[in-house]
């Protein structure tokens, strides 16, 4: 489960010191998706980055199953908004790239990775490179790379906003449905209120100057076909 408390955040600029975010306080229960949406410079980047151990120097608390991030032994899966592929390396590179960066033994997860894989529709896709792929493959392997190490958190920073309508609606019902089959905690940063009402079981509200939340709501459309 995922817990933020009282958390406050600011930056220095010069000889000045604004909150980015304040009195920011949200419980996510393990396996569930967040949407948080709201206008450009509330926060939304700020905080995905402190959930993801990026910047450290805040108050308040922020603790991943009871214990305050530290990505070094936590695995907190991150999709920026461009995916974050490395375009010199092809498609099956990209998707183990997490087992160099968490020094896991590839064998372990061959099963797994083969089952994702065919999951997301990139079989045969293997040993494309990233600008052999369109955007929404090149989504599906951020996805792959991003379940494939059964992360405690994952942060998605406005993932399907790049692709087309349709690109679009057809890759969060992929995600909805390797998300179902992993039940993977995950914060999603959105401009589309749409989007946040298809994907989030909970769906926060912020606010901008200072960045705050302004409503936190359980979402009764989540899950609901049509
Ligand atoms: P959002 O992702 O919601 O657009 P951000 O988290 O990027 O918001 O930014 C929140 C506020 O902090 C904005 O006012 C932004 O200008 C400011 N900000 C973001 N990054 C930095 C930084 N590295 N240094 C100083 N101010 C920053
Ligand atoms: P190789 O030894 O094959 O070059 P590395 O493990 O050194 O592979 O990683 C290659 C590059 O990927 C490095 O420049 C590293 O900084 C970068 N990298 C590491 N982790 C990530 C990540 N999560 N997303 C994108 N790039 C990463």
């Amino acid at each position: 489960m995922i817990r933020i408390q009282d958390l406050t955040m600011s930056y220095e600029t010069g000889s000045t010191r604004y909150d980015a975010l304040r009195d920011i306080n949200l419980e996510l229960a393990a396996g569930e998706t967040c949407a948080i949406i709201g206008p450009s410079g509330c926060g939304k980047s700020t905080l995905l980055k402190i959930l993801a151990g990026i910047i450290t120097d805040f108050t308040g608390t922020v603790a991943i199953n009871e214990q305050p991030v530290r990505p070094k032994q936590q695995i907190i899966g991150f999709i920026p908004q461009n995916y974050g592929l490395l375009p010199w390396k092809n498609v099956y590179e990209n998707i183990c790239l997490g087992f160099k960066i968490k020094h896991k033994k590839q064998d372990e997860y061959e099963t797994d990775l083969n089952s994702l894989v065919q999951l997301l529709g990139l079989g045969g896709l293997e040993a494309r490179y990233p600008g052999e792929l369109s955007g929404g493959q090149q989504q599906r392997v951020a996805l792959a790379r991003a379940f494939l190490l059964k992360p405690d958190l994952l942060l998605m920073d406005e993932p399907f906003s790049a692709l087309d309508a349709m690109t679009r609606e057809e890759i969060q019902n992929v995600f909805l449905h390797v998300w179902r089959k992993h039940s993977v905690s995950t914060i999603l940063v959105t401009h589309h209120m749409e989007e946040a009402v298809y994907l989030g079981r909970k769906i926060v509200i912020m606010a901008a100057a200072p960045g705050k939340i302004s409503q936190i709501v359980d979402n009764p459309l989540f899950g609901v076909d049509g």
